[in-house]
């Protein structure tokens, strides 16, 4: 894995604290696979949780929607995906390695090379002279599906084949009609998917940022056609309110408007939002006009009416789409750089995670002064139960002195430590400290609760 030395420090504390582990590990890995540890899948969890309460909780007009990964391979047919969905491909011709030709042009300094035709990439190959990585000539580029394919079912042949889907946007497109059947939603309307997703990249790559397993949240939200600058413009500023609502800085997020030969087959304007990684300026999140193209394609293939009828006028329309998508492991990969820090605490290196409270694996943590007391391990164990009821994810240390309690709750980001002390037994208080400025305060035990709470909200 190409690598940097921050990256190096995100992968390993990943792998030392139970976020992230490499897929197969014990059998030597899989390229473009990850596991999500303990700890990584309480933080992916608690972003995920967010988007669903952000976009569909808190608004009126967005649906939820939990469709199949499998679809009938018509599906992709039908939207042009087992033709189109490919990235270009080129060959070294000694080491018969596979790289993905527009990175390949562009580490050759060739800009915009992403959405060029294969055959242009051929002419600058050989007219720059470009060699593989590794200093050997390249073949002719050509293309390259991604999609995973597999067949359903015990029979075999032609008929049995599906692709485990590349987006989980086809799964709301197919599920339109049973929507406004079921809802009679007004337009504007959206439906909103979180789930897995499937891409056979070529070069997977940058830890959990270019996977061949990932998961995504999508919105397709339909409009009147006219509307669809409008619409552009509001997922746009909603796209960057959630950003700061995750706590990445302002100062780190880019938008790349895309030009039309980088743009899917079916956007008739994308823009991306990019985050600066470790690795580079990448692609965190999208925006695309989609127009009607889904609709119309699920029209014309499957035979069904997919019209939206207006309630008040009677009039009939294909919806268009404006979509907002978001790939989840790019997301806890930006929230992870993010919050990285390392700092001097007490005359000692510290390394921490300032994540935003409530997306904390472990909001609390409850630690009795010594170990070897009971009185004060049990009063800790008290308080530990009640603030799981109340609070969730709290946990429980006496392991090691205080300091190096801090320290192991500081590099998994919990926000705050309790420590249960002589004075407790006395006087009922604790000593809550707070993880970025290291600042204590004594807290009476019956004011814990409702002081914690208010970060979690
Ligand atoms: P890229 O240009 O990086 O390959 P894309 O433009 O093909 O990405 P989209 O088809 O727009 O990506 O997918 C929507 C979102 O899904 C992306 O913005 C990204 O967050 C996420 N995503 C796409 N491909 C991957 C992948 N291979 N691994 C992890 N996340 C991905």
């Amino acid at each position: 894995m190409k690598t940097n030395p921050l990256m190096e420090k995100i992968v390993s504390l990943c792998k030392r604290r139970g976020f992230v582990f490499p897929g197969s590990e014990l059998y030597g890995g899989i390229a473009g696979m990850w596991d999500y540890g303990p700890l990584g899948v309480e933080l992916r969890n608690n972003i995920r949780d967010l988007w669903w309460k952000t976009f569909v909780h808190e608004r009126d007009d967005i649906f939820g929607l939990d469709s199949a990964i499998l679809m009938k391979k018509e599906v992709w047919e039908a939207t042009g995906h087992t033709k189109e969905f490919s990235d270009p491909i080129v060959e070294d011709i000694i080491t018969k390695k596979r790289y993905r030709a527009d990175s390949l042009l562009e580490d050759n300094g060739i800009e915009n090379a992403d959405g060029m035709p294969a055959e242009e990439m051929t002419e600058y190959i050989k007219k720059k002279g470009i060699k593989s990585p590794e200093g050997n000539p390249l073949s002719e580029v050509r293309t390259f599906n991604l999609m995973f394919k597999t067949t359903v079912g015990a029979s075999g042949g032609e008929g049995s084949v599906s692709y485990l889907r590349p987006e989980t946007a086809q799964g709301i497109f197919v599920n339109y009609k049973n929507i406004i059947d079921t809802l009679y939603p007004s337009i504007p309307f959206g439906v909103a998917q979180v789930g897995k997703a499937f891409r056979n990249e070529i070069s997977p790559r940058d830890f959990i940022f270019r996977l061949r397993e990932m998961e995504q949240m999508e919105i397709e939200y339909f409009i009147r056609e006219k509307k669809w600058e409008e619409s552009f413009e509001h997922w746009r500023k909603e796209t960057k309110n959630f950003f700061e609502t995750v706590g990445l800085p302002s100062d780190m997020l880019y938008e790349h408007e895309i030009p039309e030969e980088g743009r899917a087959h079916y956007s008739k304007r994308t823009i991306d939002f990019e985050f600066q990684y470790p690795f580079g300026r990448k692609e965190l999140s999208g925006l695309a006009y989609r127009t009607d193209y889904d609709l119309g394609k699920h029209r014309e293939f499957s035979g069904m009416a997919l019209e939206y009828t207006d309630k008040h006028t009677g009039e009939k329309f294909t919806p268009h789409v404006i979509e907002p998508s978001f790939g989840v492991e790019r997301l806890v990969l930006a929230v992870l750089v993010s919050a990285y820090r390392e700092d001097e605490m007490d005359g000692e290196s510290r390394t921490y995670l300032c994540f935003k409270p409530k997306l904390a694996p472990v909001r609390v943590a409850v630690f009795p002064l010594l170990k070897n007391k009971p009185e004060l391990v049990k009063k800790a164990k008290e308080i530990h139960l009640a603030l799981k009821t109340d609070i969730g994810r709290v946990w429980f240390d006496d392991n090691g002195n205080i300091g190096k309690r801090y320290r192991r709750q500081d590099e998994i980001g919990t926000p705050f430590c309790i420590t249960v002390d002589f004075d407790t037994l006395e006087d009922n208080t604790v000593t809550v400290r707070e993880r970025d400025s290291g600042k204590q305060k004594r807290v009476s035990v019956a004011e814990l609760s409702p002081y914690l709470s208010e970060y979690f909200v």
